[in-house]
């Protein structure tokens, strides 16, 4: 079977973490810090998920002409991820995260988004041919919205499936979701953009149906240890997840959704495509970093058998 063809467009950044005694309060200089680089991004993340998990992975986006976005891209190349669409920007710098991690584990985090910020609807269409040849878009929110709503678009004019993971959590356009066939908030995304509490398993169901009210053809809701609520035509109803012993959560989301994307692609029922998210983001929480705890299709398979 051809392997399924994933276009993933989104952010790349690079995550600069300074691990500190302890966080500085504005104005302080905290010195003992040490320093670790890592590639990062959902956009990125999320095609290197999608790549390990056995998908062809075209990844559009913006990095700016620098030192940064020139490793992003060899990275992403290294997972045999096509980024020959990438537009590399004259003007803006690469995305950077910069994160300050305390004694404690606590974080504060700063993003310049930078040449992501810059992704336009004119670069899209510039790359309409990687629309035409995907199975599945495979979209977040760390791009302008006027380049996801366009992406959506592009994707309805070529009959392709969007997933839309809608992180960091901001409203949408009303018309939005009507092309979308799978969304995948996290509990807060989906308390923001349903605009209601989700305090129990029936204000959970609740608020999934509003999102396929507005129309969403299948909701996804990410839930951490406990797995995700699936709200679909076949079903509404919690998949648990396998317990395992979890070490570093960030990521998990990346891994879940390019492991849904590719699941999807293949065919699979959404049942069976959020086991196999489940298993992989279950893989990715045993092992430190985004992108490098993601798991590779192997892994996935035996974290299922
Ligand atoms: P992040 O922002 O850290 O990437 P998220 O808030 O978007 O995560 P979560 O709902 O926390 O998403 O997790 C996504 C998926 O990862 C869950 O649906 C589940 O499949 C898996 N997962 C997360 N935490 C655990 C855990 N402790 N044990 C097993 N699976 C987990």
């Amino acid at each position: 079977m051809d392997r399924p063809r994933i276009l993933v467009i989104g952010s790349s950044n690079t995550d600069l973490t300074v691990r500190l005694p302890r966080l500085p309060s504005p104005g302080e200089t905290v010195l003992g810090g040490q320093l670790m680089t890592a590639a990062g991004g959902k956009g990125a993340n999320q095609a290197v998920a999608a790549a390990r998990a056995g998908g062809e992975v075209t990844f559009l986006g913006r990095v700016g002409r620098d030192a940064y976005g020139a490793a992003a891209l060899d990275g992403l190349r290294a997972e045999g991820i096509d980024v020959g669409r990438v537009v590399v920007d004259d003007e803006a710098p690469s995305g950077v995260a910069l994160i300050f991690v305390g004694a404690e584990g606590e974080n504060m985090i700063a993003v310049a988004g930078g040449a992501n910020e810059r992704l336009t609807p004119a670069d899209l269409d510039a790359a309409r041919g990687c629309f035409a040849q995907a199975d599945v878009v495979l979209l977040q929110l760390e791009t302008p919205l006027a380049a996801v709503e366009h992406a959506v678009r592009l994707a309805a004019e070529e009959g392709v499936r969007v997933i839309l993971n809608p992180a960091p959590a901001q409203p949408l356009p009303d018309d939005l979701l009507a092309g979308v066939a799978v969304l995948t908030p996290n509990e807060h995304e989906l308390a923001l953009l349903s605009g209601r509490k989700v305090a129990d398993e029936t204000a959970l169901a609740d608020a999934a149906r509003a999102l396929r009210d507005g129309g969403a053809r299948a909701v996804v809701v990410t839930l951490g240890d406990r797995g995700v609520w699936l709200a679909s035509d076949d079903a509404d109803s919690l998949v648990p997840t396998q317990p395992v012993a979890a070490v570093d959560t960030v990521g998990a989301g990346d891994a879940f959704n390019g492991a849904l994307a590719v699941a999807i692609s293949e065919g699979r029922p959404l049942a069976d495509a959020v086991r196999f998210a489940n298993a992989a983001a279950a893989v990715s929480v045993t092992r430190h970093g985004a992108q490098p705890s993601a798991p590779t299709r192997e892994e996935i398979e035996r974290q299922l058998a």
